[in-house]
């Protein structure tokens, strides 16, 4: 058995928060960590007691839903209201953060930022991230890592996959459905 790497645990938690978002234009999660443990996790959605946008509707102004808070400003803010520092911790995220978010992700003393998926990435918070000295890695959350049928999985569909070989006469179609099945299943080739 291979236990999860923590990069892929924490990434995985923000992909799982992300899942929470009330908001259907972009659904992001964060998680911040301190000496390898989550003390906070944020989503983007609207303020407490207000509506979501998935029963209303975004409320867009110049291209961009003003309704949430976003999931990096909602886990710090989290830290804020139960008193937990976030000086020197790590922040998980799904997606680049926006202009706002990095700001308030410098001033909030977090050192490290790992995102999973370039989003609109802002030159300008690129800057003040090289400023300010945050280190930024890109970890991309790999398809099988919170799977926990994963090997199960890719044994059935390579098993599937051998049985069509041996029937198909379309090789260019039996190589796509084997690429697929690579990138969906990480089956063996
Ligand atoms: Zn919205
Ligand atoms: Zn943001």
């Amino acid at each position: 058995m291979e236990r999860i790497s923590w990069d892929q645990y924490f990434m995985a938690q923000s992909h799982l928060l992300a899942l929470r978002s009330t908001c259907e234009r972009l659904t992001v999660g964060a998680t911040i960590v301190r000496e390898k443990r989550i003390i906070a996790g944020g989503y983007n959605g609207s303020v407490s007691g207000d509506s979501h946008c998935i029963d209303e509707g975004c409320y867009v102004i110049d291209g961009h839903c003003v309704r949430t808070v976003h999931a990096e400003a909602n886990a710090i803010l989290q830290c804020a209201k139960f008193g937990v520092p976030t000086e020197g911790a790590e922040m998980y995220v799904t997606h680049f953060p926006c202009l706002q978010c990095c700001k308030t992700i410098i001033q909030s003393g977090i050192k490290t930022l790992y995102y999973a998926a370039d989003y609109r990435n802002d030159p300008y918070a690129i800057e003040l991230f090289k400023q300010s000295g945050v280190h930024i890695k890109k970890v991309e959350l790999e398809s099988n890592a919170v799977d926990i049928n994963s090997n199960e999985k890719a044994t059935y569909v390579e098993l599937l996959l051998n049985k069509l070989e041996r029937v198909t006469k379309d090789d260019r179609q039996l190589q796509e459905f084997k690429n697929e099945a690579q990138r969906l299943f990480h089956v063996n080739q």
